[in-house]
C-alpha cells in the first residue's frame, strides 16, 4: 500500500483554483460578490442568495473542529499506512465548514472545539492536500 494507491482529487473548471492553490500551500474559499457569503466546497454559485458573482480568496487558514470521527479500518488501498486518522469537520474563521484530517497529534487529543491551522500534505508532486494542525 501506497500513496500512490490513494485516490486523488479530479479538478474540474469548478475546483481548478481551489486544487492549484493547494499546491502552492494555499487555501482559498470562494466568496460571493452579491451577498458577502464566504462558501466551501467550489460551486459556481452562492449557496445563499444563487448569484453567480463570486470570487476566490485567501482564507487565513485558522479554524475550529466542529465534530471529529477516528478511522480505524482503512477504508481502501493507500490508506493502510495511514493508521488510526482523524476526519474532521472544520469550522474555518470565515465561516464555511469543510471536511479534513486533522494531523500533528493523537487522534486521542483532537476533541470538538480545538483551534486548528491548515497545512498541505503533498500527496503528489501535483496533488497537495489541505489538512489541519492543532493550532499553537
Ligand atoms: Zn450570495
Amino acid at each position: 500500500m501506497s500513496v500512490s494507491e490513494r485516490p486523488l482529487p479530479q479538478p474540474d473548471h469548478d475546483t481548478r483554483p481551489y486544487w492549484e492553490a493547494a499546491r502552492r500551500h494555499e487555501l482559498l474559499i470562494q466568496s460571493c460578490l452579491s451577498c458577502g457569503t464566504h462558501y466551501f466546497y467550489p460551486r459556481p454559485y452562492c449557496p445563499l442568495c444563487l448569484s453567480e458573482l463570486t470570487a476566490w480568496v485567501p482564507a487565513s487558514g485558522r479554524g475550529t473542529v466542529y465534530a471529529f470521527t477516528v478511522v480505524h479500518r482503512p477504508p481502501g488501498p493507500g490508506f493502510a499506512e495511514r493508521g488510526p486518522y482523524v476526519v474532521a469537520l472544520v469550522d474555518l474563521a470565515e465561516g464555511p465548514r469543510m471536511m479534513s484530517n486533522i494531523v500533528g497529534c493523537a487522534p486521542e487529543e483532537v476533541h470538538s472545539g480545538m483551534l486548528v491551522h491548515v497545512d498541505f500534505e503533498d500527496l503528489t508532486p501535483e496533488v497537495s492536500l489541505p489538512v489541519f494542525r492543532p493550532a499553537r
